[in-house]
């Protein structure tokens, strides 16, 4: 049998080809053991109908061999496509999206020449699961859903690839001073866990102050756990103040199947002109190595790319008059970097990865049950009379009356406006209308049912209800801004 570990390839659009192909030709060149497995996806196979941008046999293959080098695709014009990322991220559960942001200064320009950070995000959950809706005339929502196990898992991840890699502190980043459920759901789980790495130093910033920070001195952070929306905008900003857009590579990681990739596009400015840059899906390859356990290889690599970068070998995205030596073709970069192997840089850090290739310990407890009560209901009605006077809106729906709910609260866009509201509010035409009894106890599911026939029945269009739960007595919703 072959010792060989076989992995999906695919050559992708623009520029996918030509650095795809440099990047194979390092990896061989290093001893790489690979044997691929060639799929196609991108432009063609979108122009084919196929929405999602993958052949079916692509599916099958990942299935197969559970590992992913992609070259970028082009996503053609118009609407109707799905995105090739978001569907292999969601297929496959690749929960860990993981970039790291290095400075390779002096050779690449940068004003944060001691950056070193790897920021890691969560990748199935947030606002990325699509949820949307337009209720009103005026208003549409998105679904923010933040799961304990999910963010276990990634916040797990993020320890375990700090002790793997032998980082030294672990910052995670939340806005849990506004979204104290959601957003301070990761951020307990994130104290809770991180006493089980008492080894590793632990941070907690708000996302704001935290980018602001990214921007000014990323030297100072070393792994970075966060939510799917914050990672998805602070992996860019920090790639861009390292310089390392154009080299950056990613892994989208797994239970079972894991995605690398660069950073960059397809680039059709530059397709077919042979100046691509490889860099960014070799890092990508250089991280596929370390997880599929040739460590040893991705040194080698990852040494003689610094060195060729050291020797000025430059592609022409980073040529620099005075520092640069050559400018160099996708091929004749590839070509330097082979001749480089078992080289290491002089002036930079040499590359060293871990070569235990025992798989990280990322599990998820199971979740201990609360007692869930259920102690109101929040109505969402869609009322637009002239004016839109809430005290209006609140006299008539306290005529609704299910076996003792009463009308508690009226908000609009999070504000109280009844009863006492401001009268300087902006009101739109959504509402939120909070009903409970009135000592507060656990109610029915009936009177929920009888409570929506009587508001149907005071002629409100009802666009949808949430429950009010309890969890072991502690409040399961947030309060009204004013409540
Ligand atoms: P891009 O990253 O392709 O290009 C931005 C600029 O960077 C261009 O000037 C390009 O020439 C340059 N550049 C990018 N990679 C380079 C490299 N390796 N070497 C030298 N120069 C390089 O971004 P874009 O132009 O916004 O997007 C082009 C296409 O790529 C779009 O269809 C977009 O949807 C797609 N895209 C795909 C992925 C992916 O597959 N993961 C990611 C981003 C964008």
């Amino acid at each position: 049998m072959s010792s060989k570990r076989k992995i999906t390839v695919a050559y992708g659009d623009g520029i996918g080809p030509e650095i795809m192909k440099a990047t194979l030709a390092i990896l061989e060149a290093a001893g790489a053991q690979l044997e691929y497995d060639v799929i196609e996806i991108g432009e063609q196979v979108y122009l084919k109908g196929i929405s999602s941008g993958m052949e079916p046999n692509a599916f099958e293959s990942l299935r197969e061999t559970k590992i992913f080098l992609k070259a970028p695709i082009t996503t053609p014009q118009g609407g109707g496509f799905k995105s090739l990322n978001v569907t292999t991220r969601t297929s496959f559960g690749l929960y860990a999206n993981v970039r790291p942001c290095k400075s390779f200064s002096p050779f690449i320009h940068t004003h944060f020449p001691e950056t070193d950070l790897v920021i890691i995000r969560e990748n199935e959950e947030d606002l990325y699961a699509g949820i949307e809706h337009r209720q009103t005339q005026e208003v549409c929502q998105s679904l923010k859903l933040i799961s304990k196990p999910g963010s276990e898992k990634i916040i797990r991840y993020a320890f375990e690839y700090a002790k793997k890699y032998g980082r030294k502190k672990v910052t995670c980043m939340t806005k849990d001073n506004i979204m104290k459920i959601a957003d301070g759901l990761f951020h307990r789980t994130f104290d809770e866990i991180s006493k089980e790495y008492p080894e590793i130093k632990v941070d907690h910033k708000i996302i704001d102050i935290g980018t602001a920070l990214i921007a000014d001195r990323p030297e100072t952070f070393d792994v970075i756990v966060t939510l799917n929306l914050y990672g998805d905008i602070i992996s860019d900003v920090a790639a861009q103040v390292t310089g390392s857009v154009g080299l950056g590579g990613s892994a989208n990681v797994g239970e079972e199947v894991a995605m690398f990739e660069a950073i960059h596009g397809s680039a059709p400015d530059i397709t077919g002109m042979g100046i691509a840059n490889p860099s960014g899906l070799l890092n990508g390859a250089i991280m596929m190595l370390v997880h599929i356990g040739q460590p040893e290889i991705a040194e080698k690599i990852s040494n003689a790319w610094m060195k060729t970068l050291e020797d000025g070998i430059h592609t022409g995205d980073i040529y620099q008059e005075g520092l640069s030596t050559k400018k160099a073709g996708t091929e004749e970069f590839a070509n330097a970097v082979i001749e480089r192997l078992g080289q290491v840089p002089s002036t930079m850090v040499p590359a060293s990865f871990d070569k235990d290739t025992t798989p990280m310990n990322v599990f998820v407890s199971p979740v201990v049950k609360a007692k869930k009560e259920l102690i109101g209901v929040d109505v969402f009605v869609d009322w637009d009379e002239p004016g839109r006077n809430p005290q209006v809106l609140g006299e008539k729906l306290r005529q609704a009356n299910a076996d003792g709910l009463q009308l508690t609260l009226i908000t609009n866009r999070g504000i109280k406006v009844f009863p006492d509201g401001m009268r300087e509010s902006f009101c739109t035409d959504h509402w939120r209308c909070r009903f409970q009894n009135a000592e507060q106890s656990t109610i029915s599911h009936a009177q929920i049912r009888e409570l929506l026939k009587q508001v149907e029945e005071l002629g409100f269009d009802f666009i949808k209800t949430e429950n009010l739960y309890s969890f072991d007595g502690v409040r399961g919703y947030s309060l009204a801004q004013g409540e």
